[in-house]
């Protein structure tokens, strides 16, 4: 899962951010290729950008030859600023679409365009700088709790930290913590809950201040007052920013600028809230059968 390999490509904008970028990126692109995972980089340099308009022209993807592919002729475009709630079964290619942005995976048809410019012709160190994902179960690593987030960027000073995590309304729990900022965290995460985790994924977007935000809710398992706080953190953080949320709450899916239902691959539907409800077709149920709760299963 691209959640498993986040440390590893932090470490890529770590060694991108002190060293030669293109051949320290190389490097990193030669240890995961040797994880496993296909990890795709064009050689354009990407300056910053600081709008991200995106768009998916006809993309398909596959794992495996021979089998039906996770995406399909999938379209759509996204304006900087713009917010995208992507919805649908387990299995319909949610992630996936996550795991190309991140260049995790290349479309085996069609292009995916960053600001007009090809997405696999760009050097992928300079663009996933400008990416930051908030995966659903955030990964932590030995370390104390300061060089955990300092990991989206590792000449932060604490006060720099200290800011994300106030925005992230991460700080209160940090301080609580037996050393606050200094407390060791165990590989894992071992007594950070799931509510706190996310906060801390969140404080590191702050820090990141990428233009693009990709975040794949947490569905399920966190308290109300959790809930609560991570909305308030997260609205903070997509202000102003492009983000394609992987959503499973119907507030975060009502609240998005466009929704996409995805089913088997391709989009089955897609509009605004108020849209989707007139057509009375997929979304309409999803939003009856989820009670106001959830609208997807994973
Ligand atoms: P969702 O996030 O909507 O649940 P995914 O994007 O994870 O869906 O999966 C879409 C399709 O691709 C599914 O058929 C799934 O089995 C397949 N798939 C996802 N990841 C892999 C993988 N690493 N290897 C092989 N098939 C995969
Ligand atoms: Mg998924």
């Amino acid at each position: 899962a691209p959640e498993y390999y986040l440390p590893l490509r932090m470490l890529g904008s770590q060694f991108h951010a002190g060293m030669d970028g293109k051949s320290a990126a190389v490097d990193i692109f030669e240890l995961l290729a040797l994880q496993g995972p296909v990890m795709t980089s064009g050689a354009a340099p990407l300056a910053r950008q600081q709008q991200i308009g995106l768009e998916f022209r006809e993309v398909y993807a596959d794992y495996q030859q021979g089998a039906r592919p996770a995406l399909a002729g999938v379209s759509f475009t996204l304006e900087a600023g713009q917010h995208l709630a992507v919805v649908g079964p387990s299995g319909a290619g949610k992630s996936t679409l996550a795991s190309l942005l991140l260049n995790f995976l290349a479309p085996t048809a069609g292009e995916i365009l960053v600001n007009g410019l090809v997405l696999r012709t760009l050097c992928a160190s300079d663009w996933l700088q400008q990416v930051a994902f908030v995966p659903q179960r955030p990964h932590l690593f030995q370390g104390s709790v300061a060089d955990n987030i300092r990991l989206a960027r590792p000449d932060a000073s604490l006060a720099e930290v200290v800011a994300a995590t106030k925005a992230a309304g991460a700080h209160d729990f940090i301080m609580r913590l037996p050393s606050g900022y200094d407390t060791p965290v165990g590989e894992g995460g071992r007594g950070i809950s799931g509510g706190e985790r996310q906060r801390m994924a969140i404080a590191r977007a702050f820090l990141q201040n990428a233009p693009l935000v990709i975040l794949d809710e947490a569905a399920k398992g966190l308290d109300v007052k959790s809930q609560v706080a991570l909305d308030t953190a997260l609205s903070r953080l997509l202000a102003g920013r492009t983000a394609i949320i992987i959503a499973h709450r119907i507030t975060t899916v009502r609240q998005a600028d466009k929704i996409m239902v995805l089913n088997a691959g391709q989009i089955a539907e897609a509009g605004t809230h108020a849209e989707l409800l007139a057509k009375n077709g997929i979304y309409s149920r999803l939003v009856a059968a989820s009670q106001a709760r959830e609208v997807a299963h994973d």
